[in-house]
């Protein structure tokens, strides 16, 4: 439990969703007050169910692009839809969220004096020439396609960051955070963990849009949640943007094949399915920025962090 000193006023916007509520149960944890702000469109109240009568923590059902007043020492922007099929459902939302719910939360860290850390995305690089993506590589995104909503919503958003911080010195962070899994996602989220257990604990056939062989990098929740954390308390003078993922690289293919066999069930076959347009054919992180400036690296294998997430989807799928 932190001194009085250090226990700090915490909001996590997204925080009822699959990383938001990870982040959540570690805030409070460590001793610190947390308000969690969602509206619950891709979240769940039952993420965040076990701290509802926690002295420390408070849930409050807002939508970020509506401007909000609470007193609070540091905010972590998480809100927005993260899977492709969610995201895509109302386009102009996902932008709206990405964008008025950015300014929304940065006026209040402005009104505040506070620091404020923005979960964008390795999806800013689009379908990258770079590879592995460092932060300096500007991207090859599409603005007018099916994903543009998102990536370029994530993109606007951190383009108001630095310039809340250029015009009214804001203390800003910056994580650009690629695909990530673990307990809490949901069955019907659509991302390609989910999907592919939850298929192969059913023992369907596996969804392989395309030929499976674009490459994608699987980072585990709790790395990436210490990610974060350690990110807000980097000194001011350090705003990133910093990749946060697991450089470790596969197939889209090798993954299947992974979780058919941890799963136990290899009644499931591999089907092929349409590609979505856009999507990219390759991705990795460049984590050195993350190693030399918060003395990151993830910890958790693939095999390792698989095996507690079918776990989880096994008890999900039996309730
Ligand atoms: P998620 O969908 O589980 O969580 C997003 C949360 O935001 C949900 O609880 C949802 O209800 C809430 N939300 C959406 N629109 C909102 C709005 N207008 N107002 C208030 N709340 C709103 O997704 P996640 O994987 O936990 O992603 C969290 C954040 O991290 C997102 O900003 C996402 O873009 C970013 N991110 C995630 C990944 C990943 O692999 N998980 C990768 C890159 C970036
Ligand atoms: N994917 C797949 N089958 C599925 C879901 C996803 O082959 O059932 C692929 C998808 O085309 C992409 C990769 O898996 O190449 C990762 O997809 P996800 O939606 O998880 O994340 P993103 O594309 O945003 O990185």
């Amino acid at each position: 439990m932190p001194s009085r000193d250090s226990r700090q006023r915490i909001l996590v916007t997204g925080g009822a969703g699959f990383l938001g509520s990870h982040l959540v149960d570690r805030l409070v944890a460590a001793g610190h007050d947390v308000i969690c702000v969602d509206n619950l469109f891709t979240g769940a109240a039952s993420n965040v169910d076990h701290l509802r009568d926690h002295p420390r923590f408070r849930f409050i059902r807002h939508d970020v692009t509506i401007p909000l007043s609470v007193e609070v020492d540091q905010i972590y922007n998480l809100a927005c839809p993260a899977s492709p099929i969610h995201y895509q459902r109302d386009p102009v939302e996902t932008t709206r969220t990405s964008v008025i719910g950015a300014i929304n939360m940065l006026e209040l860290a402005r009104r505040l004096g506070c620091k404020i850390l923005q979960a964008s995305t390795s999806e800013v690089y689009g379908d990258p020439e770079a590879h592995p993506q460092p932060e300096g590589y500007w991207g090859r995104v599409n603005p007018i396609g099916p994903r543009s909503c998102y990536d370029e919503g994530k993109r606007c958003a951190e383009t108001l960051f630095f310039d809340y911080r250029r015009q009214h010195g804001l203390a800003i962070k910056v994580a650009r955070i690629f695909n990530t899994y673990g307990p809490r996602m949901q069955p019907n989220d659509g991302r390609v963990v989910s999907n592919f257990i939850v298929q192969s604990l059913a023992g369907d056939p596996i969804t392989l849009y395309g030929d499976g062989s674009q490459t994608r990098s699987f980072c585990y929740v709790d790395d990436l949640v210490d990610g974060l954390i350690r990110l807000m308390e980097t000194p001011d003078d350090f705003v990133g943007p910093v990749n946060l993922g697991n450089p470790a690289e596969f197939t889209i293919r090798e993954l299947a094949m992974r979780i058919v066999s941890l799963t136990g069930n290899s009644g499931s076959r591999l089907v092929s399915a349409t590609l979505p347009v856009d999507d990219p054919r390759q991705r990795c992180p460049d984590i050195s920025l993350a190693q030399a400036k918060l003395d990151w690296r993830p910890r958790v294998a693939l095999e390792d962090g698989l095996m507690p997430t079918i776990a989880y989807f096994r008890d999900v799928l039996r309730a």
